[in-house]
């Protein structure tokens, strides 16, 4: 297609957004709304007052006009019927020159050259009569109806609305009156006089011209002040909303100018009386939280030592549980097994508050995330053969190196994989790893049990358990995730979890490719394509079964 065809289609879809356009401001913008809605209503004011005053102007007009014209026709035929009276003409030439100057004192008089003169139609035949006359504007303007009045009625005057023609071919409004003369000798004659009434009319319209010009600028005007005073109430109104977003945004000592006494400056002065309670609020609870955070860090801390006590006087015991008799040598076990879950919850409890006192530090390094993952799968190979689940890994994709923590990734990995085993019911667990130009992802699945929708938007809670009641046999702290989570956070990625009871779930982690380089698209989806399968077929010898069976029931047991 050329550029010349391409221009009018553009143009043609420019006009056609036009209406949604409009709308869209009338949504958004109260100033544009106040605007038309004044226009609207002041232009509908003038519109009926204008009509209403062009309609009472153009009646009076006309009502004027015709009591000049009738009373110029009255002068006009008074003025002819005494020259008539005067006369004694009886011959016929003296009688047309008679009419004559019955006639030039006609339209002397009436001031128009419109006339029309007939003799009375029931007057008896008489050869020295003057003939008819009429001028040729007044051709086919006269009514019969007219016509029958003034002969009906001798000394009467009647009039007509007429239009008569003009010079220029076209027509102007008029008016015909209508009135009879005594011509001596020659008995009675209608007289017909016509007024152009065309100059009345160019001023009506010149004056409702001016009117709709006037109309058209103080509508302008109306518009301009409707605006400057919409945006005058509306700045404040703006500035207002543009300071509760910075507030919103953390931006907690952002205050609004409070000028005057106004109503506005009392919503600044009320807006910042909120801000100031608000600040003084966040500040109160930020340092209620340093000082929480910095219990619990001392405390773990604290519990560090006498727990290193009992681990070494406990793994003296456990060296020597063969030596005791049974129910002392299940007690040191028992010891042996809480001793390791309390090492493992003071070192999460020392992670997280560490992150919550904002002094961790990634060491970076390029990481293949395909060999990481193979590593944490070989280093839990053993944990998922004793509850029956299959590791597998799949890493279709070009596999790149990420620029991560690979402590902290391997950590994650390990948890997700972890609690796969663990919730997975003795079913396959999948790692995939997937990369593309900015972000690397990678997932693992499990077939097992699965989680409600409340359950999986708590999963990253603190502490939080699904089933606090469930006997552990991984034992885990509760954890795990929200400190998984603080780790994908930390290098610019994120935790997100897909689960569904009875089908399993999925954990995705992506990660940009290099710390802080914006928005990322993970290139794994989060819900599997297959969400209603078991697992890759595999087949698990019994054995292997019975022997996690066995190994998960010997520290229920403990
Ligand atoms: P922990 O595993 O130490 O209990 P986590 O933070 O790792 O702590 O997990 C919190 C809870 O989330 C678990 O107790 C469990 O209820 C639920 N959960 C985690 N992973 C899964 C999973 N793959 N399937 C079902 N539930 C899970």
């Amino acid at each position: 297609m050329s550029a010349a065809d391409a221009s009018p289609k553009l143009a043609a879809r420019s006009w056609r957004e036009v209406p949604r356009r409009l709308a869209a401001l009338w949504r958004r913008s109260l100033q544009f709304r106040t605007v038309l809605i004044t226009l609207a209503l002041s232009g509908l004011a003038i519109l009926v007052i204008g009509l209403y005053i062009s309609f009472s102007v153009a009646s009076n007009l006309f009502q004027a006009q015709r009591e000049r014209v009738l009373e110029a026709s009255n002068s006009a035929t008074a003025a002819a019927q005494s020259i008539l009276d005067s006369s004694d003409a009886t011959d016929r030439a003296s009688l047309q020159a008679l009419m004559g100057s019955a006639i030039e004192t006609v339209t002397s008089v009436s001031g128009s050259t419109d006339f029309g003169v007939f003799r009375d139609p029931d007057a008896p035949p008489n050869s020295s009569a003057p003939p008819d006359l009429l001028s040729s504007s007044l051709a086919g303007v006269i009514s019969p109806e007219l016509r029958a009045q003034v002969q009906k009625n001798p000394g009467e005057q009647y009039w007509q609305s007429v239009a008569l023609r003009n010079g220029d071919g076209g027509t102007d409004p008029g008016i015909v009156v209508g009135s009879d003369l005594l011509v001596p000798a020659a008995g009675r004659y209608e007289l017909y006089i016509g007024y152009n009434l065309g100059e009345a009319e160019q001023t009506l319209a010149f004056m409702q011209i001016t009117g709709a010009v006037g109309a058209a600028a103080l509508l302008l005007l109306l518009s301009a002040i409707t605006l400057v005073l919409v945006r005058w109430v509306i700045e404040p109104i703006r500035t207002t909303a543009a300071t509760s977003r910075r507030l919103a945004a953390g931006d907690l000592g952002v205050r609004m100018p409070e000028k005057g006494e106004d109503e506005l400056a009392t919503l600044a002065a009320s807006f910042n009386g909120m801000a100031d309670s608000l600040q003084a609020r966040i500040r109160e609870l930020a340092e209620l939280s340093v000082m929480q955070q910095r219990f619990v860090s001392d405390v773990s801390h604290e519990l560090r030592t006498p727990l290193t006590t009992i681990r070494l006087a406990g793994d003296v015991l456990y060296g020597q549980r063969e030596d005791f008799p049974g129910p002392t040598s299940r007690t040191v076990e028992l010891l042996h097994t809480q001793t390791d879950r309390f090492e493992r919850l003071l070192a999460d409890l020392l992670e997280i508050s560490r992150y919550d006192a904002g002094s961790v530090t990634l060491e970076t390094e390029p990481t293949n995330l395909v060999h990481l993952a193979g590593d944490a799968i070989e280093s839990m190979h053993e944990l998922g053969r004793q509850h029956g689940s299959e590791l597998h890994l799949e890493a279709p994709g070009g596999h790149l190196d990420a620029e991560v923590d690979p402590r902290r990734i391997r950590r994650i990995v390990r948890n997700l994989i972890g609690n796969a085993i663990e919730h997975g019911e003795g079913r396959p667990v999948v790692v995939s790893v997937d990369s593309n130009e900015t972000a690397v992802a990678l997932s693992v699945r499990d077939f097992g049990l699965g989680m409600t929708d409340e359950e999986a938007a708590r999963v990253f809670d603190r502490f939080w358990r699904a089933d606090p009641s469930r006997m552990r046999t991984i034992g885990g702290t509760g954890l795990g995730l929200a400190i998984s989570m603080e780790d994908a956070v930390a290098h610019g990625g994120t935790l997100d979890v897909w689960s569904e009871p009875g089908k399993g779930s999925v954990f995705r982690l992506p990660l940009p490719r290099v710390p802080g380089a914006g928005p990322i698209v993970s290139p794994l989806p989060l819900a599997p394509a297959d969400p209603d399968s078991h697992g890759p077929e595999t087949i698990i010898p019994t054995s292997d079964v019975e022997a996690a069976d066995a190994a998960g029931r010997e520290v229920r047991d403990a």
